[in-house]
């Protein structure tokens, strides 16, 4: 869920300038969610209604869209070390604050919901949900029905930690000499790095990843680096 800073919100809903709000929030003129706030740290998101003297502000409509992230992009926000982000991507395209659904590695391609909608963004990364994923590996070597099994049942992540039952098969042998193996797995839970953890865990490092179905939502056509609004029935099915 997006969280800024009240007077940023504000700010950026056009009741004044950031450090106006900060002294129409320290005088008692906002509320959020029904209580006044008089100190600065506090973090709204998407869904908190604030008022200011009991007036609401106009928060932004809710957007959607769908990218298809290319390998060696950061899917934070923000980079400390100025490294191209995926918002990049939408920086003078789309005026909205929006911020990706979940997370792809650096080296990840594929699907991205990106929103402002923090609702969204709740309902399909919170674990109790199960949102499905499915991802295409290359990994090296070619595992056998016992190996891709143990996936399926669930294998060792890390100490105490094992990863959920997954959908998973062998899709064919890649490489001039058969030595990789490209598998489709289907997730319904989403640990940190964990397509890359359970073929570790089975001998199998993943070579490529990539992410071709995230909550029934698909790149279709789009290139590595392009990105479209979600259909209305694509939303719809959503929520
Ligand atoms: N699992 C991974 O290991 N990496 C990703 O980017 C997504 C799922």
């Amino acid at each position: 869920v997006m969280n800024d800073r009240l007077q940023k919100v504000m700010a950026h809903a056009g009741i004044a300038s950031r450090r106006a709000c900060e002294t129409l929030i320290e005088t008692g003129h906002v509320r959020v969610n029904g209580s006044v706030v008089t100190t600065l740290g506090v973090k709204v998101n998407n869904s908190d209604r604030i008022e200011v003297d009991r007036v609401p502000i106009k928060r932004e409509s809710p957007v959607y869209f769908v990218l298809n992230k290319p390998k060696g992009i950061i899917t934070s926000v923000k980079d400390e070390k100025d490294r191209k982000t995926v918002l990049d991507y939408f920086k003078h395209k789309v005026p909205e604050r929006i911020y990706p659904v979940g997370r792809l590695d650096y080296d990840t391609s594929g699907v991205l919901l990106l929103t402002n909608d923090g609702n969204l963004d709740y309902l399909l990364t919170h674990p109790k949900h199960e949102i499905k994923k499915t991802y295409i590996a290359k990994v090296d070597g070619i595992p056998d029905e016992k190996d891709l099994d143990r996936l399926r049942k669930g294998v060792k992540l890390e100490k105490n930690i094992k990863s959920a039952p997954a959908d998973v098969k062998l899709l064919k042998k890649v490489g001039d000499n058969d030595q990789s193996g490209l598998i489709e797995l289907t997730l319904h839970e989403g640990k940190n790095h964990e397509v890359k953890k359970m073929l570790n865990a089975i001998g199998h490092p993943v070579e490529k990843l990539k992410r071709i179905n995230f909550a029934g939502i698909e790149v279709e056509n789009l290139e590595p680096g392009q990105w479209r609004p979600l259909k209305k029935r694509e939303v719809r099915d959503l929520f």
